[in-house]
């Protein structure tokens, strides 16, 4: 497998630490609201590396936390916590919004066909590990105490913006625009390692500490938590380019301190989904999520397809036209598979197999190229070799590109259907607006009669064939 690494900003040859296993970390998400299909986008292409590393013979452990405290508004530690934020939006408590988020966030990865990594660990529940990092690096010397906080010192680190090829100035501002700037530190680039009370007063969540009462910072977690499943040597950490600074550069600093010894050998970044008006961000207001696709008729495979479409170190544009022209494709695609399904003839030529496989693999150790794995996926379609043959490789390449390539359901929403289903939706709402609820109820059960459940949510109502 050849990737890009980051951290020596070169397509490499992946080699793990322990030959055929392969440990990997993936940032998890901050549940403080629904995923963005941007944020989506960077799950997907981590699902497509770990399947690809599985499909190419390597045994994949993978660890992925979920951020329930300690994400403050700005990454480089000003503003409210994140979590916070998102319980008074929403009237609850931090926890109640943590377990309502972490489920959607599931959700969608379960209808994106994303496999849920073998750990997946919640900060709050390693508070003891960061406390036992903290200290080491205290001891060390690499940290120190500043108006009741703990801080990581970066001067204490010869090689501090390792990870990135940009100047402290220029990282600096770009991350803090418009926050205060935090007295407590020693200097600028300083992160915090643990807060105390001192800071945040209406913390709902705060754990007794060897420097009072606090909650830990947010880069603490993912490299206690690393460190704490899959031990001292990480072969590859992947996260969206936004971690690149100052999450990831931070994670290192604290790790490799508290180690004594080179932490993670691959980094593995994902380039952003923009909408139109440039990143996609949750302070926008209303923001695309998956189940506004789905509302507006998509089925979130036609997502995962567009994000396959495309490179992860490119930049992605959405807009619903180039989502559109992605559902054609896969339609077409789907149409063409369910024909050879229905004409299945011949027996599995082994010979034929290998050449298509290679050439799948070739595209995946290609630093994942999913587009050519496409091309190869309609190169076998195209071939004349028999439809066994052909079937038995698109269920092959399935393994990898999760697009559930053999399941009928998909596509079976035609057009007129669709149309059909919308109107229909548009009408029980507008009934539901004159509390005109007899025919509200009569229009979903005339649906339900179809195999068409309809579900009201708060992004509106969005529908499901049996
Ligand atoms: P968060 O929940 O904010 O911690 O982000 C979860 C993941 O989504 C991280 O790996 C981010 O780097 C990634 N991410 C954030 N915004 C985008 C975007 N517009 N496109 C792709 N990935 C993103
Ligand atoms: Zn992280």
């Amino acid at each position: 497998m050849n990737l890009y690494n980051t951290l020596t900003r070169k397509i490499e040859k992946f080699i793990p630490n322990n030959d055929k296993e392969v440990k990997m970390y993936t940032c998890g998400p901050t549940v403080y609201h629904y995923a963005h299909i941007g944020n989506l986008r960077s799950y997907i292409m981590e699902d497509v590396l770990e399947k690809a590393l599985n499909y190419i013979g390597y045994d994949v452990i993978r660890c992925m936390n979920i951020t329930d405290v300690g994400h403050l508004s700005s990454d480089s530690d000003t503003g409210e916590d994140k979590m916070l934020k998102g319980a008074k939006r929403e009237h609850k408590t931090v926890m109640e919004i943590a377990d309502m988020y972490t489920k959607a966030f599931f959700d969608d990865c379960k209808k994106l066909n994303i496999k849920k990594p073998q750990y997946v660990i919640k900060a709050t529940d390693f508070i003891d590990k960061y406390i036992n990092i903290i200290k080491t690096l205290l001891e060390k010397n690499y940290a120190y105490i500043s108006n009741g906080n703990v801080y990581f010192d970066v001067t204490k680190l010869k090689d501090y913006y390792s990870l990135t090829n940009h100047k402290e100035d220029e990282m600096v501002v770009g991350v803090r625009e418009g926050v205060e700037e935090d007295l407590g530190k020693k200097n600028q680039s300083d992160f915090v390692l643990w807060f105390t009370k001192s800071k945040f007063e209406d913390q709902e969540l705060k754990w007794e500490s060897p420097w009072g009462l606090g909650y830990p910072g947010w880069h603490i977690e993912c490299s206690g938590i690393s460190i704490s499943i899959l031990g001292e040597y990480l072969d590859i950490h992947c996260g969206g380019v936004d971690n690149i600074f100052p999450h990831h550069t931070n994670e290192i600093a604290q790790s490799e301190s508290y180690l004594g010894h080179k932490w993670c050998n691959y980094w593995f970044h994902i380039e952003h989904l923009n909408d139109e008006s440039g990143k996609m961000s949750k302070s926008k207001g209303e923001f695309l999520t998956l189940s506004l696709l789905e509302e507006k008729g998509y089925n979130p495979i036609f997502y995962r397809f567009f994000c396959l479409q495309s490179h992860y170190r490119k930049q992605l544009l959405f807009s619903y036209d180039i989502l559109d022209s992605s559902v054609n494709t896969y339609k077409k695609l789907k149409s063409k598979i369910k024909t050879i399904k229905e004409n299945k003839s011949g027996s599995i030529d082994y010979e034929k197999v290998k050449i298509y496989k290679d050439k799948f693999v070739n595209s995946l150790e290609n630093d994942l190229n999913t587009s050519l794995a496409l091309t190869t996926l309609y190169d076998v379609l195209k071939s004349d070799i028999n439809n066994a043959t052909k079937l038995y490789l698109i269920e092959d390449f399935d393994k990898v590109l999760s697009l559930d390539l053999l399941k009928e359901d998909i596509v079976n929403i035609d057009d007129e259907l669709l149309k059909y289903i919308n109107e229909k939706i548009e009408i029980r709402k507008k009934a539901k607006e004159n509390k005109d609820y007899e025919l509200s109820d009569k229009i979903r059960d005339e649906l339900l009669e179809k195999g068409i459940i309809i579900k009201d949510t708060k992004e509106g109502t969005i529908f499901e064939i049996k």
